[in-house]
């Protein structure tokens, strides 16, 4: 920790120093660079300035002195004789003339000091700027400049206005004005090295240079053009005094300052390579840094060096104090033991840093306290007076509960000594040990113990000789056992039925472990029970074995069970085969009968069509029977007695009942087999019931029996054959009059029942017995009818209803009182609607 505070120091002064270096050059030193450019650019501006002046003030006395020729009175009375020769004097004595002309009112040339003068003198020049500038504005101009090469002279034209004596302008006086003075003086300006000056013309070509000798130039002066330079642009496009640009040609980075020429608005610029300006500047960066770098590696190693003496000395102490602290704390932690010391009023006047690893406390937080403060009330009374105990008998070794941080119980056990000085107690010392773990296996152990022991398994323990050590009271119980004492120390083998056994589950048990399996058993009077055995061996934490466990569950109740159990599933498979074999005779059976049904199916089939068949051919005899029968009555082929009519009546109604006989019998085997034909249509019942009501009116008319038909209100049509239909009413209809006495009622009634018609015949006649109305649908069942006394009909009457109504998809069948009257009724289908 404190070669870190030591690092952490030394780090923050380094960046200190850093920082004021920084500080200084950024307020003193970037300032002071920034200066020396300043300098360095005012000083560039100040030059321009300076060579601009002089040569405006070289102009503007060169134009004075024009001013003051042209005041002369040869001038202002335009007295030309006169004012050549004064011209000519003047071009000669003067170092900065060239030739002087004078122009008249009209822009002519009227004198001049050149030889070629008249050359002149053919036009008026009046359009010229320097006639315009000074007739018109009475200002001075300066015209183009000029190289003229015999001699070899660089001029500018000057012209001034001439004025009459009245103040009248008269003419213009023009001097071309020599510029080799001016030329020179640029060039031999005092300039600094590499800076570079030279005077423009508001055309941007160049009149002076301070490094080109102009007049050496094969193009001679004023070819060379620097128009594309934005200082001479500035200078081309006029109107200001001067100003500063910064530009780069060719790489290289120029600052140039410029002054305008008040008098004729050429420029000067003054330009040096931005590296000069800054030269200075340069060097101090460039030694700032170099001073930078050095400051930082001074005090970087100023401050590694100090860091690691520094270090050296603090880890040697450091490495002391680990040592000796090492050794406490291996010494402490040997032990886990808090060693304290209290004083005789309980207060702690010191505790071992144990007590942070059992507590959580670390020392200097008890310190000072009552140790009282640490123990739970419920343990503050004992612990209490044992300390007081302490104080008295001068030693004490006892348990107490001490609280740590976080409040949780720890069961210590202490040993206590008092201190005495002169022969005083002043207080008591000790050593204090967490036996919470012990106390909490203590109570682990009893509770398996107690598990053990009041387990309903049986358990016993044996030692590596196999002689029995321990044994619960279940193991007693199973075994028939009294007292443990019977037990504890026989072989463990004498438990069981079969030694050998018992002695190799014990060798298993051992070789691999542990052997679980189910063994015979031996009780104490001799019984013999089963036992499902676990038996394993105990081995200490370095895996070499200390006793043998058994646990056994007597399995005795198990075993009979599953003893029935096995019986009675031998007993289910048992019924379980025989059941097959019966529900295989049964399939038998059902095939049999399901052939027999074919085989009388195709019998009753062939039976109605050799009942069809010979009916038929019974019924030509028959007729030709009847017939002759007739004609023989009816005395055609020759008169008969008394006694031969009634034999033939009898032939004819015996004839007349077989042909009926047969001839419903021939519908009936028809029907039967499927021969009929049905002309299934959609018909309203009443169209059936009317012409039957008008069919039986004879009928029932001679016997005053009433019919009455009572249809349902919109009974839908029904889906049958209507002279089937007209058959199977009048039939009931029929037996209805038969077994229905005189004045007896009779009624058709028909109501719908879901998507069926039901029609009931009714009558109350006779009725019929419950014994007989399954058999009346039979064929050729028939009762005695008492009404009649005789037996007229068939018996085949309702065996043919019974068909066609079942054909039709319909059932009947009759209810009936003896006595009371019958009600015969059958469902026929409704219309379909499609
Ligand atoms: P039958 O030609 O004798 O009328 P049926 O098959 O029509 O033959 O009738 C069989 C028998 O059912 C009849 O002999 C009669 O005893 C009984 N039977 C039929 N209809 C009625 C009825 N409405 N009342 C009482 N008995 C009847």
């Amino acid at each position: 920790m404190r070669s870190l505070s030591w690092r952490v120091k030394l780090t923050a002064l380094f960046t200190l120093v850093l920082l004021a270096s920084l500080l200084l050059q950024l307020f003193c030193v970037l300032p002071f660079i920034r200066n020396q450019q300043v300098m360095g650019e005012t000083h560039q501006r100040e030059v321009a300035r300076n060579i601009g002046w002089e040569l405006d003030r070289h102009l503007t006395r060169f134009a004075n002195e024009l001013t003051i020729i042209a005041k002369g009175e040869e001038f202002r009375n335009m007295d030309v004789v006169n004012q050549t020769q004064t011209m000519v004097e003047v071009v000669e004595i003067s170092t900065s003339l060239s030739s002087l002309f004078v122009m008249d009112a009209e822009g002519w040339f009227v004198s001049g000091t050149v030889d070629n003068f008249p050359v002149y003198t053919t036009k008026s020049y009046a359009d010229k700027p320097y006639f315009i500038v000074p007739f018109e504005q009475g200002e001075v101009s300066f015209a183009q400049t000029q190289f003229y090469s015999q001699p070899e002279i660089v001029a500018t034209t000057v012209s001034v206005p001439i004025k009459s004596d009245t103040g009248e302008r008269v003419g213009v006086l023009v001097g071309n004005m020599l510029l080799n003075e001016l030329i020179e003086y640029v060039a031999n300006y005092p300039l600094r090295e590499e800076q570079v000056a030279f005077l423009v013309d508001i055309g941007g070509r160049v009149v002076a240079h301070s490094e080109i000798d102009l007049f050496a130039l094969e193009e001679g002066p004023l070819s060379l053009d620097y128009s594309d330079l934005p200082m001479v642009q500035a200078v081309m496009a006029g109107g200001v005094a001067g100003g500063t640009q910064k530009y780069v040609t060719t790489d290289v980075s120029y600052f140039a300052a410029y002054a305008i020429l008040e008098s004729n608005g050429w420029g000067v610029v003054v330009e040096v390579p931005m590296s000069v300006i800054l030269g200075k500047s340069n060097v101090l960066t460039g030694q700032l840094i170099f001073i930078n770098i050095a400051l930082f590696t001074v005090t970087l190693g100023i401050t590694l060096v100090l860091t690691k003496q520094i270090t050296a000395a603090q880890k040697r102490a450091e490495e002391a104090l680990w040592e000796s602290e090492k050794r406490y704390r291996d010494l402490i932690e040997k032990e886990k033991d808090i060693i304290y010391s209290l004083d005789n009023k309980g207060e702690i006047t010191f505790a071992s840093p144990a007590v942070e690893i059992i507590l959580g406390y670390r020392p200097e937080e008890v310190i000072g306290k009552n140790f009282m403060a640490l123990i739970p009330k419920e343990w503050q009374e004992e612990t209490g007076a044992d300390f007081n105990n302490l104080l008295k008998t001068g030693e004490i070794t006892a348990e107490t509960v001490l609280l740590d941080k976080k409040e949780q119980p720890h069961f210590m056990e202490y040993s206590s000594t008092v201190i005495k000085e002169d022969n005083k107690v002043v207080g008591t010392r000790g050593i204090v040990r967490d036996i919470t773990e012990r106390k909490r296996m203590e109570e682990e152990m009893r509770v398996k113990d107690n598990a053990i022991a009041s387990s309903i398994n049986a358990v016993a323990i044996a030692d590596l000789e196999g002689n029995v050590t321990y044994v619960n009271q279940a193991f007693l119980r199973m075994w028939g056992y009294d007292d443990e004492k019977e037990v504890l120390g026989k072989s463990a083998v004498a438990f069981w039925q079969v030694a050998e056994e018992a002695v190799e589950v014990m060798q298993v048990a051992m070789d691999r472990g542990g052997w679980v399996g189910e063994l015979a058993a031996r009780r104490k009077d001799g019984s013999i029970f089963d036992v499902q055995l676990s038996a394993s061996v105990v081995r200490d934490e370095a895996g070499e074995p200390i006793c043998r466990f058994g646990s056994f569950v007597d399995i005795t109740e198990r075993k009979r069970m599953e003893r029935e159990l096995r019986e009675r599933n031998e007993q289910l498979d048992v019924q379980n085969e025989e059941l097959q074999s019966q529900t295989e005779e049964l399939m038998t059976q059902q095939q049999e009968l399901i052939e027999k049904t074919e085989e009388v199916e195709r019998a009753n089939r062939l039976k109605s069509e050799f009942l069809a068949n010979m009916s038929h051919g019974l019924r030509t005899p028959l007729n030709v029977i009847i017939g002759f029968s007739e004609l023989m009555k009816d005395e055609v082929p020759g008169k008969i007695n008394k006694e031969q009519r009634q034999c033939l009546s009898d032939v004819l109604a015996s004839s007349q009942h077989l042909l009926n006989l047969i001839n419903e019998v021939l519908d009936l085997s028809k029907v039967e087999s499927g021969k009929t034909r049905f002309h299934l249509t959609n018909l309203a019942l009443t169209e059936v019931t009317e012409s039957l009501a008008r069919t039986m009116l004879p009928i029932l008319a001679p016997r005053q029996q009433s019919l009455d038909v009572e249809i349902e209100e919109g009974l839908p049509l029904v889906h049958a054959d209507k002279a089937k239909l007209s058959e199977v009413l009048l039939n009931l209809l029929s037996n209805a009059t038969k077994f229905t006495p005189d004045g007896g009622k009779l009624k058709v009634e028909a109501v719908r029942e879901d998507n069926w018609c039901r029609v009931s015949v009714i009558d109350n006649g006779i009725g019929i017995k419950k014994e007989d109305q399954e058999q009346i649908f039979e064929p050729f069942y028939q009762l005695d009818n008492p009404l009649t006394k005789e037996k007229s009909g068939t018996g085949l009457g309702l065996a043919l209803v019974k068909q066609i109504i079942e054909k039709h998809g319909g059932q009947i069948w009759v209810e009936s009182e003896y006595g009371g009257g019958s009600r015969f009724t059958f469902t026929l289908p409704l219309a379909t609607t499609d």
